[in-house]
């Protein structure tokens, strides 16, 4: 029998979060922060302002009901700003978040630990939402719909139900396969968003916002080659920054400049695409094989990585820039992979 165990609450809420102090520092919480997402962020607000009128609406005839946010899911590569959004969209509500991981919920326990200890207009984050087990997700359901939680205690004809009600939430989700999620569990909310890789303008930008906070100048040019090698995502040109701020302190620089970033992002081994050790080994694996489809289990075993790795952080971005095809039979390489591994083509059929 499963017992409803009231655990500390702690090692589920805030602490779970695996995120360095250093990122939370540079983590927006305004919108004028935020860069790109243009369209998320737009529908964003129009539904917190909707929100917003609705409960003054409400406050004005009488009601004591919080107006709650309709539930979010952000999907997308690692390091998009899917945590930050939530925050954002946190702060815009003036509502508290509750910060949890999928991997830490295992039993109705733990997350009805978590649900009665939310106040009315709370948002609770659950990052990594794809790996709720069933029965968990089973327990969200009415959850989500009706603010209410039915736990089963025992099993067997001594079992039973209990009922208890919450406080209306906004649940936001945060995924990077969304395709793993249930169909019913993505039902029930109300928002999806998919995220985008950011341009080169974007990330400039963002790194050069950060510089600021980091107490370093940089030049345009600088945050724009940093910007160019970041694989498209916030989280690996603020680390580029950090590496780069390092070697300026070293050579006792305030200001970052052009030639120092070329320099230590050469010396950091990331290539002019912003492709590193592990991207070329994946794509030099596709040049080789020539046209001949790879799946994705083989591809781990000689990347002696794990295939959720190589799924979720690895080929996103090289699938968005046409550096490989997936096809049902598997990876293939593109004439980019051959041009990018300096390899020849053997077959001509996709020159
Ligand atoms: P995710 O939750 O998608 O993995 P995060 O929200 O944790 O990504 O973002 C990673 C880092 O990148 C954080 O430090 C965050 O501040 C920064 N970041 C992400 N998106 C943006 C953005 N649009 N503008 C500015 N900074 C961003």
């Amino acid at each position: 029998m499963e017992k409803l165990s009231i655990i500390d609450r702690n090692e589920l809420i805030e602490s779970t979060k695996l995120e360095s102090e250093q990122e939370s520092t540079l983590r927006p919480s305004l919108w004028d922060d935020f860069i790109g997402q243009e369209q998320i962020k737009k529908n964003l607000q129009i539904s917190i302002s909707a929100a917003k009128k609705r409960h003054q609406k409400g406050q004005k005839e009488g009601s004591k009901k919080t107006e709650c946010l309709d539930h979010i899911l952000f999907f997308g590569p690692p390091g998009l700003g899917k945590t930050t959004l939530s925050y954002i969209v946190a702060n815009e509500m003036n509502a508290n978040i509750k910060v949890s991981a999928a991997p830490m919920i295992e039993k109705s326990g733990d997350l009805a630990a978590i649900m009665t200890n939310l106040q009315e207009g709370d948002i609770l984050f659950i990052d990594e939402i794809h790996r709720l087990s069933p029965a968990i997700e089973e327990i969200l359901y009415p959850a989500m719909e009706d603010y209410r939680l039915d736990i089963i205690i025992g099993s067997g004809p001594a079992a039973q139900t209990i009922k208890i009600d919450l406080a209306p939430f906004t649940l936001i989700g945060a995924t990077t396969r969304a395709g793993m999620l249930s169909n019913p569990l993505r039902d029930r909310f109300g928002m999806n968003f998919r995220m985008q890789f950011y341009n080169q303008d974007e990330l400039s930008l963002i790194i050069q916002k950060a510089s600021l906070k980091l107490n370093k100048n940089i030049d345009s040019k600088a945050a724009s080659e940093i910007a160019k090698r970041s694989r498209g995502t916030p989280r690996i040109a603020l680390r580029l920054l950090r590496r780069i701020r390092d070697y300026a302190d070293v050579a006792e620089k305030d200001h970052i400049d052009y030639e120092l970033s070329r320099h230590a992002l050469d010396e950091l081994g990331v290539n002019e695409l912003g492709f590193d050790e592990l991207d070329l080994k994946y794509l030099t694996l596709l040049a080789n094989a020539q046209n001949r489809p790879i799946g994705l289990s083989a591809i781990a075993a000689f990347m002696s990585e794990d295939e959720g790795t190589i799924e979720d952080v690895i080929e996103p971005y090289l699938l968005a820039n046409g550096f490989l095809e997936r096809t049902a039979k598997g990876r293939i390489a593109t004439f980019k992979t051959y041009e990018v591994c300096k390899i020849p083509s053997l077959n001509n059929r996709l020159l």
